[in-house]
């Protein structure tokens, strides 16, 4: 399959590529291409111009930044699953990068084209929203942080506007007593998330929950915190039936995704195991 005819412009700095975005009429930014390439060739997206932002090397960076971890939206999935600072301080980002597809799509596929692109089974969405990641956009008016959970906005779309470039994700490190994990019930053929599910958790001194962080994707138009499962975990001393309890309420309000792979039952089911399977990783590795 043939994508239609566009121009390609190579920027070699973000300002540069901004300018493009913003004289070119219908342009689209091109990442690791692992997901706008294959649209294009179904024809399903046919933009005038691609913008590659591969040469800008100023958005391929993890560094540790204060009290978070910093990451250039141009890692690649590879870079993250590897890095020895994710895999420390943020150990279940660590987990989920080396779950998405195979390692031909991980060495190519970045952090930012994964956000930008909100596939309603992507992994990354779930994870970062546990992690309480802020993301940095720039635009002809500077840079904004935009937080997690006012990112996903609905199905493929965010909270990105047309002239703005993602420049970074940035998630604060976890603090002590805290475990974390990022489980998925993957898709065969692909890898992607039929559901995923990341947790995060903090005890307090005695062992209670002191704060919870659920993500989910896979199950609706977008990756959300169940927030009647989170209620639930928080202040309690969690043993079997009480992490069984919250994680049944891990589709409560979901207008849950049904297709060829999973009817909306199964996927509630599966959200409800996943959810439970990832809060008991992430109180084991709390403790
Ligand atoms: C065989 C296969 C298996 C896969 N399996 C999985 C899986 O298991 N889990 C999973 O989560 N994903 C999976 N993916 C998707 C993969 O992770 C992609 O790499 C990712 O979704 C898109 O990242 P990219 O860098 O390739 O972005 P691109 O395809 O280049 O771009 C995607 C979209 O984001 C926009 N964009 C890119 N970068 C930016 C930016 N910095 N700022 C603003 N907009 C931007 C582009 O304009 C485009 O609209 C799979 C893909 C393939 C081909």
């Amino acid at each position: 399959m043939i994508p239609a005819q566009f121009e390609y412009h190579r920027p070699a700095s973000v300002s540069e590529a901004l300018q493009l975005l913003r004289s070119l009429p219908d342009a689209k930014l091109l990442a690791g291409g692992h997901s706008l390439l294959p649209m294009m060739k179904l024809r399903l997206t046919s933009p005038a111009h691609l913008i590659d932002l591969g040469r800008i090397k100023d958005l391929r960076y993890i560094k540790e930044s204060g009290s978070a971890v910093a990451i250039g939206a141009l890692t690649t999935h590879w870079t993250i699953e590897s890095s020895p600072l994710v895999q420390q301080k943020l150990p279940s980002l660590a987990e989920c990068a080396r779950s998405i597809g195979d390692v031909q799509v991980r060495n190519v596929g970045t952090i930012g084209g994964s956000l930008a692109h909100t596939d309603p089974a992507a992994d990354y969405p779930a994870a970062i929203l546990a992690l309480n990641a802020d993301l940095v956009a720039e635009g002809p008016r500077g840079r904004r942080t935009i937080a997690s959970g006012e990112f996903f906005t609905g199905l493929f779309s965010t909270a990105l506007r047309p002239d703005e470039i993602l420049v970074e994700v940035k998630m604060p490190v976890l603090p002590p007593r805290t475990g974390s994990a990022y489980l998925k019930f993957p898709h065969p053929a692909s890898g992607f998330a039929v559901v995923g599910v990341a947790a995060v958790l903090t005890l307090d001194s005695k062992g209670r929950c002191e704060q919870a962080r659920i993500g989910i994707t896979g199950v609706g138009p977008f990756a959300y915190r169940p927030q009647r499962t989170e209620d639930a975990l928080r202040g309690v001393a969690l043993d079997d039936k009480t992490i069984a309890a919250a994680a049944d309420k891990a589709g409560d309000g979901v207008d849950v995704n049904e297709d060829i792979f999973a009817s909306a039952d199964y996927r509630r089911h599966l959200a409800q195991v996943f959810t439970r399977r990832a809060i008991k990783a992430a109180l084991q590795r709390a403790r």
